[in-house]
């Protein structure tokens, strides 16, 4: 080994980051600049947008006009999960990482659980019927010129806190996605400050218009607007990266900020060594939470093809997920909203 390595070598064991990482510097620019000119994505200003969902993309897919999927924040990175929701954790190093953490006694380890979660969004099919009071430059963008988005179809990005108001309307007042007879959405992003100083963004003043109306103003924009839905699932596919992806992803975000000793766990995990207390974080869960997941816990170890308890209950191999949403969700789905 020349000095100059073995330099290095120290220098990495006090966790000291010794220069950039080039490669991945032109890589994150270049995807920066794709998302950022990805022109089907709605992107959300300060201030009320007033928009159509359309009905499901996919004739065959009843009553679905969402796709769910996980996302990962690590630093200002949005990653799309490797796994779906409701697969094992084990198809995501990420989450394997998260999951992990979670259930150490180190609170340094917990911290990063909570920030590197795996939390669930939803992609909707919408057209902008209008804005109203937007404050353009706060939300710094420019103002789009009307036939720019006036009866495009875009993707929405939602997070939980939206698609909770949505999925309750329908559930209380019937189809809002009815081009005839549905019902407009203003979702209202604004700031709120929280106890402890933090702001963070929210959609919580969001809602139906009472009245109904029709999607457009003639049948053949209708037809031309249900005709250029995107098909969700397909987008997804397409920016869901693989395990070693991610891993690779993981690896150099933690090397980025000096945290070696984290990588070094991620490897670990993947080469399968003894670090995953599932047992624990089951018996855990049980003890404060009471048995519904301990019932969980145990069809995971009997059942896990069962399809049937999937309206009773979250399937097996849910529990991750179900449990981070216990846990995190309400404090942390406005945190993570960057729409
Ligand atoms: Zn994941």
């Amino acid at each position: 080994m020349s000095n100059i390595d073995a330099f290095e070598e120290q220098l990495k064991d006090l966790g000291v980051p010794t220069g950039m990482d080039v490669e991945r510097f032109k890589q994150k620019i270049i995807e920066k600049k794709n998302e950022n000119s990805d022109t089907r994505f709605l992107k959300l200003p300060y201030g009320k947008t007033v928009i159509r969902i359309l009905p499901p993309y996919n004739k065959n897919r009843i009553g679905q006009y969402s796709e769910e999927y996980l996302q990962h924040k690590m630093g200002d990175d949005y990653i799309v999960c490797s796994r779906k929701s409701g697969e094992s954790i084990k198809k995501c190093p990420i989450c394997m990482l998260a999951t992990n953490f979670y259930n150490s006694q180190d609170k340094n380890e917990n911290q990063i659980s909570k920030m590197i979660y795996a939390h669930k969004r939803y992609y909707l099919n919408v057209v902008v019927k209008e804005y109203v009071d937007v404050d353009w430059e706060k939300s710094r963008m420019e103002e789009p010129k009307k036939e720019e988005w006036e009866n495009k179809v875009f993707i929405l990005d939602a997070p939980v806190s939206i698609v909770k108001i949505i999925e309750k309307f329908i559930i209380e007042n019937g189809d809002v996605t009815n081009v005839l007879s549905g019902k407009d959405f203003v979702i209202n992003k604004k700031n709120k400050t929280y106890d402890n100083g933090s702001v963070f963004v929210t959609y919580e003043e969001s809602q139906f218009k009472t009245e109904p109306s029709y999607l457009a103003n003639s049948p053949e924009l209708i037809k031309a607007i249900l005709s250029s839905q995107y098909d969700l699932e397909k987008i997804l596919q397409d920016k869901r990266k693989n395990f070693n992806e991610l891993t690779n992803f993981a690896m150099g975000h933690f090397n980025d900020i000096g945290n070696f000793r984290v990588s070094e766990t991620l490897k670990q995990l993947i080469s399968g060594e003894p670090v995953i207390h599932t047992k624990q974080y089951a018996g855990q869960q049980v003890n404060t939470t009471g048995n519904v997941k301990g019932t969980v816990t145990q069809t995971q170890t009997q059942n896990t093809s069962s399809s049937s308890n999937q309206q009773q209950g979250p399937q097996a191999t849910e529990l991750e997920d179900d449990l981070s949403f216990d846990e995190f969700t309400n404090e942390m789905e406005d945190e993570i909203d960057n729409l």
